[in-house]
């Protein structure tokens, strides 16, 4: 699991759709990853209070944007 492969899963992750191995590898990735723990956390929260209005979705864009945040820091020292 890297960071591509992350995000790839983000929004089964939040659909909790993932099977339990997946699901650890997540959490092994994001133990030693600070980058995207912070972005499961904002996305968790963001969806949080999407739900409240009943407009949850991991959108696009917001996978995009996730997506550029990571490349850009997680990924920059590679
Ligand atoms: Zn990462």
């Amino acid at each position: 699991m890297n960071c591509t492969d992350l995000l790839s899963h983000l929004s089964d992750y939040f659909d909790e759709q993932l099977s339990p191995r997946l699901l650890d590898e997540i959490r092994t990735h994001t133990a030693g990853c600070q980058h995207c723990k912070v972005v499961l956390d904002t996305t968790h929260q963001t969806i949080e209070v999407y739900k409240g209005n009943e407009i949850y979705e991991v959108s696009d864009e917001l996978r995009e944007r996730l997506h550029t945040a990571i490349m850009s820091k997680c990924l920059a020292k590679k």
